[in-house]
């Protein structure tokens, strides 16, 4: 059993190194006190590594990521560092694209004692995960779009390739999760096949790929009624797959159900490496004020372990990952300490001091 882990870590711009320090505080101190090892190698890149070198994403640091175990990302870009052509730095798409990450896990938890704009029922907890790909859809044109005085044209590209490799990732998760007692082991593919013949595609190859899964249910939603189910009756959903565009904005929605992207994590998945990092940016209105809530990144490196973990049938890995998942949960629902956006006076080093307080460690 591999018991020793590289691990890259990019802390990025605004916010992103002061989030880094307490998570790589947490992730050291389980790792101490447990029997497997994390190293973790600092990889420059971002917009104020632009700034200063004309580099956003130096080779030693894509070499370190590509041969690591696992990445760990805070964020990138900087709204006042930009390329020629006007757009912002963001070197986690080029990576997503060069290791070819095209699973966006995006988990969505609801429990008793979060904050929640939702009126829960009694009883009710929500969790589920939406998955959205990552290398392609709406996203494959970005920065290739043609715009002239009068027109402007985007378009969208599905493959079989990442669309199959996708479905059979979501049918694994809701399988790993029913075999857990999370969830019934239904994936729903979310699409808008009844206007976009890409989509029909899409909704095509999902069909072939769920015949492989017979102990699992397949089913299909329009990515408008998706929306409105996602604020009705989230407790419904087990595993959401979908398009990249469709993707970005459900999740956001699911980031502010769960009550903001201050404790919103991600994946992204590929079939070799993995990213983990906040659903969040760089938040540069609010950097170096020592009020950024670092629970979206502690729980993205939970969900390492959780990754790690699985993929090395490493027990003590995948414990600490819902353990350290537990700690960030049961911090929200004491209260205590909290940063400004969950409502309270609390500071970034504050949640981190709680969370460690509450894994005793
Ligand atoms: P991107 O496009 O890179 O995802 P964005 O422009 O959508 O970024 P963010 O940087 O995510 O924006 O910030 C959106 C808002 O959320 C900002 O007001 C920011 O201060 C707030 N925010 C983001 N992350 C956090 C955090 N970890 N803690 C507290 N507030 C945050």
């Amino acid at each position: 059993m591999k018991n020793s882990f590289d691990i890259a870590v990019f802390d990025g711009d605004g916010i992103g190194p002061e989030i880094t320090r307490p998570t790589i505080d947490i992730l050291g101190k389980l790792a101490a006190q447990s029997t497997y090892e994390l190293s973790f190698t600092d990889c420059p890149a971002g917009a104020a590594y632009y700034a200063k070198t004309g580099e956003s994403l130096p080779k030693a640091s894509m070499d370190v990521a590509r041969e690591s175990d696992a990445i760990l990302l805070s964020a990138m870009g900087l709204p006042s560092v930009r390329y020629d052509d006007g757009t912002e730095i963001s070197p986690q798409i080029e990576i997503r694209k060069a290791l070819t990450l095209f699973a966006g896990v995006r988990p969505v938890r609801i429990f008793p004692g979060q904050r929640t704009p939702l009126n829960m029922p009694e009883g009710r907890e929500v969790d589920f995960v939406l998955i959205r790909e990552s290398t392609e859809g709406l996203f494959y044109s970005q920065g290739s779009g043609e715009v002239t005085q009068d027109e402007a044209r985007e378009t969208l590209l599905i493959t079989r390739d990442i669309s199959e490799k996708l479905f059979k990732f979501a049918f694994k998760l809701a399988g790993d999760r029913k075999s857990k007692g999370v969830g019934p082991g239904r994936v729903t593919c979310v699409d808008k096949a009844n206007v976009f013949r890409a989509f029909a595609f899409f909704r095509e190859i999902f069909d072939g790929i769920a015949k492989d899964f017979p102990d699992l249910v397949a089913d299909h939603a329009y990515v408008d009624a998706t929306a409105l189910w996602m604020v009705q009756k989230p407790w419904d959903f087990d595993v959401l797959v979908t398009e990249n565009m469709f993707g970005d904005i459900l999740s956001d929605l699911g980031a502010g159900l769960m009550g903001g992207l201050g404790v919103a994590p991600s994946a992204d998945i590929g079939l070799d490496n993995a990213v983990f990092q906040p659903c969040h940016g760089s938040a540069p209105d609010i950097a170096g004020m020592g009020k950024a809530n670092p629970m979206a990144m502690i729980l993205s490196g939970a969900m390492m372990l959780e990754w790690l973990g699985t993929k090395h049938n490493n027990a003590a890995m995948m414990k600490d990952g819902t353990r350290l998942r537990k700690a960030v949960e049961d911090v929200i629902a004491h209260g205590d300490g909290l940063t400004p956006d969950l409502g309270g006076t609390g500071s970034t080093s504050s949640i981190g001091l709680a969370i460690i307080k509450e894994l005793a460690v």
